[in-house]
């Protein structure tokens, strides 16, 4: 199902885009969370990391390589970074087309979701 993140690949909606190829696209987040905070999206539609199947296993892998050359890029390898993937209603994805979040610009802390953490 097509997505607002398909709208930005098909260039429908703008982005501020940080790298492009024939298979991922990586764009600042627009609610960023952190200093720095960009996603890297797959062009195939890929719903969630549960539907990531063994052909896409070199797609995810290169996905992580463009996160750690963009945070570069950004100069963020020597710090470091956090990547995230949210997978379905308890991983807090909203958006269904898979996405590495990259946050860096600051100590990120851990555990990262301590608001999430509390048993009531
Ligand atoms: P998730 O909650 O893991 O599905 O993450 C979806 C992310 O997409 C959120 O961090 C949103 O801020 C971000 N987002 C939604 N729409 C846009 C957009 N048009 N441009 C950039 N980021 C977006």
């Amino acid at each position: 199902m097509a997505t607002i993140f398909t709208k930005i690949i098909e260039k429908e909606i703008s982005a501020d885009i940080l790298f492009e190829d024939e298979r991922v696209l990586a764009f600042r987040d627009i609610n960023p969370q952190a200093p720095i905070h960009f996603l890297v999206i797959p062009k195939k539609p890929i719903a969630t990391a549960n539907d990531i199947s063994q052909e896409d296993e070199a797609l995810v892998g290169y996905m992580h390589r463009v996160a750690a050359k963009v945070a570069k890029d950004l100069g963020a390898d020597k710090h470091g970074f956090r990547t995230v993937m949210n997978c379905n209603e308890h991983g807090g994805q909203t958006v269904y087309h898979i996405h590495l979040h990259v946050l860096a610009g600051k100590p990120l802390g851990w555990p990262p979701y301590t608001e999430n953490l509390k048993v009531n």
